[in-house]
């Protein structure tokens, strides 16, 4: 089935169509600066790549790019009726939603109540949805949430030590993010590891530009770090992760920050961009480190002791772990980072083969713990956009059977 994934931020659109069956990308690209000056549309196919002129909202941005599929001379599809469903990422599904869902009025009214949860995200995506169900009305649209795969969380692991009135009242809770990565994860490693996914423990480490790690007890997530926001849990690219509430008061009094300026000082210039001084991009600190800038090696230092504490504290919540998996930007490519993280953890049976860590094929599948190791440590790269489409797929099937 052809299915086209739909990931809309305020001022810029992902879109991959996808054939489910043999999962391949049929073609995928971004629309950048919608409604801002010189707006683009990159496009690639066939190894291929291409830029047409943006456009100035998502309306005309999908409605240009359902044209580019179609067209004549490079397009990808005849007709616009190939593509049988479109998935959309949806940030929040807060407390409501467990699985993917199809987008109708109802659901949209219902996600508009998460705006406060992420403010930038929420209405988004929102604005992409409905700019799909404009264009192209009679083609089912699914929402795709970042937070279903955590709604297994035990309430012990999901609560904040707040009064207990105020989260209940409020929705103040930890919803973890990364959704589609934790599960498509999940699922590759049932098949890896020849298990079915209930008798699954995994610890999860998702490192990019934004970074989280889920504990998977038998099959489902049982705690993440991220938290009500994406902001909780380990140093990011550009975010602090974990620091003391406290610090906020200190910041908004030291530098007169307004809360929202020191919300966003927080989320947009810390972590390894803020540390290091040098960049948010971690082959750019890894650069300046091995020039010998102290603060980039900082910044890198503190980065691996931020995974590594985590990944021991869900050693400790699952007790019996099948693998420790790396993926994501950081997680796939950076043997640096997966070396300085769980070396030394041979006492509690992690053990690396340094060599097969530094040495082999990106992009592919492969164990890189040492036949010592108790808990098997692999590299899996991730595949949000494959994983969107499946549950698109699996949702648009039970619709046609219930017609
Ligand atoms: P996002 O969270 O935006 O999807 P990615 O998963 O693409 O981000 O990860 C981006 C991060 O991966 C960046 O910090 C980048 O520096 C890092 N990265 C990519 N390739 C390498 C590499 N070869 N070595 C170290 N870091 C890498």
């Amino acid at each position: 089935m052809k299915i086209l994934v739909i990931n809309a931020g305020s001022s810029s659109l992902k879109y991959q169509l996808l054939e489910t069956k043999t999962k391949n990308v049929i073609a995928k690209g971004v629309c950048e600066k919608i409604g801002l000056q010189n707006p683009t549309i990159s496009y690639k196919h066939n190894g291929q790549e291409q830029t047409f002129k943006g456009a100035k909202n998502h309306e005309e941005a999908i409605s240009k790019v359902l044209d580019i599929l179609v067209n004549k001379d490079y397009g990808v599809i005849k007709s616009l009726s190939e593509i049988e469903a479109v998935g959309h990422r949806q940030v929040m599904g807060g407390w409501v939603y467990s699985e993917s869902q199809l987008i109708t009025d109802e659901l949209l009214k219902q996600i508009k109540k998460f705006d406060e949860f992420a403010p930038l995200h929420n209405p988004a995506n929102v604005t992409g949805m409905l700019a799909c169900k404009k264009v192209m009305p009679n083609v089912p649209q699914v929402a795709i949430f970042d937070t279903a795969f955590h709604q297994t969380m035990p309430e012990k692991a999901y609560s904040y030590a707040i009064k207990y009135e105020d989260s209940q009242k409020f929705h103040i809770r930890k919803f973890g993010f990364h959704g589609s990565s934790h599960r498509f994860i999940t699922l590759e490693m049932a098949k890896i590891l020849g298990k079915k996914v209930k008798d699954l423990n995994l610890i999860i480490a998702h490192l990019g530009n934004g970074s989280s790690i889920t504990a998977v007890k038998n099959g489902v997530s049982v705690d993440t770090t991220m938290g009500l926001t994406p902001l909780q849990g380990l140093m990011m690219g550009t975010r602090s992760g974990d620091i003391d509430p406290a610090v906020v008061q200190f910041l908004m009094n030291k530098k007169k920050f307004s809360i929202d300026e020191c919300m966003s000082y927080l989320n947009k210039q810390c972590g390894l961009y803020g540390v290091s001084g040098v960049s948010s991009d971690q082959r750019d600190v890894i650069a300046a480190a091995k020039e010998g800038n102290k603060r980039a090696q900082l910044a890198l230092d503190m980065l691996a002791y931020s995974i590594k504490k985590h990944i021991g504290s869900y050693l400790a919540v699952l007790n019996k772990v099948d693998a420790i998996v790396f993926t994501g930007g950081i997680g796939e490519n950076s043997d640096l980072t997966r070396e300085a993280v769980v070396s030394d953890m041979d006492e509690l049976g992690v053990v690396l083969d340094k060599k097969k860590n530094k040495n082999f094929k990106r992009g592919e599948v492969e164990l890189i713990s040492s036949d010592k190791s108790k808990v098997k440590i692999y590299v899996v790269p991730t595949n949000e956009e494959l994983m969107m489409a499946i549950d698109t797929e699996e949702i648009v099937k039970k619709l046609k059977k219930s017609k």
